[in-house]
């Protein structure tokens, strides 16, 4: 079993799934008492949320790529960054680190074709719905990314950041998602991504009727792959 590194803390809401669904799933795969030998560097979101509203996205990746290198030091053998939109500064981190970065969108892209779905609804912060670096990578294995509206973006970041990054679950706010959804797929979408590892927290497979892609578990299962791999 390879040693998984988790950049966690972003928010450590989300973070605390990860940790869940890697050992179930070790659990599931191994059996017995077997769970998953993994390191977690843990930051203080405050500051990386600073970084994001100041647009200090260099010192973020620097941040990260410190704490990356920390994982390699103590024994990790490959690194996933626990949040989509701090994949941002993926390059910066990897240039910090001699293993691997396991890329959350990668991940998420190959399970979308194997649905064969060509058109995504993309739900995540409005870095990661309104800037290039995720949407790209995702539409350079072929699939369409469509977004929310501009008035739906700002509520669906709103509510990541003052709700489901502080653990607050609200109803209003999960009918608010279904209903953009809905819209999505008015515009197109043959599935959603939830593109941001707090919305699972949120929104679940019977929120929607066309496939859901939940980045969180996404990025774990294939975490638990890469670790159980010869
Ligand atoms: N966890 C979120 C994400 O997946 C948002 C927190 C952040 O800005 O890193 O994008």
């Amino acid at each position: 079993m390879k040693i998984i590194g988790l950049i966690g803390g972003m928010s450590w809401e989300s973070s605390a799934e990860y940790y869940k669904i890697i050992n179930e799933e070790i659990k599931k795969r191994l059996g017995g008492l077997h769970s998953a030998k993994c390191l977690l560097y843990s930051v203080d979101f405050e500051e990386i949320e600073r970084f994001q509203t100041q647009g200090e996205w260099e010192n973020a990746g620097e941040k990260l790529g410190d704490a990356a290198s920390s994982l390699e030091k103590a024994g990790a053998e490959f690194i996933l960054i626990c949040t989509n939109t701090m994949h941002k500064v993926v390059d910066a981190i990897q240039s910090k680190i001699n293993i691997p970065i396991l890329h959350i969108a990668d991940a998420t892209a190959e399970q979308i074709n194997k649905q064969e779905i060509t058109n995504i609804g993309l739900l995540g912060t409005r870095y990661t719905m309104e800037q290039d670096f995720y949407k790209s990578r995702i539409e350079s294995k072929g699939i369409n990314v469509i977004v929310p509206e501009a008035e739906e973006r700002e509520i669906v970041n709103k509510i990541i950041f003052d709700e489901l990054c502080l653990g607050k679950i609200h109803q209003e706010s999960r009918e608010y998602y279904k209903r953009i959804i809905q819209n999505l797929i008015i515009s197109g979408a043959q599935g959603i991504i939830l593109g941001c590892t707090e919305i699972g927290l949120l929104i679940k497979p019977g929120d929607s009727e066309v496939p859901l892609f939940d980045t969180t578990h996404i990025h774990a299962l294939e975490a638990v792959n890469l670790s159980l791999k010869n």
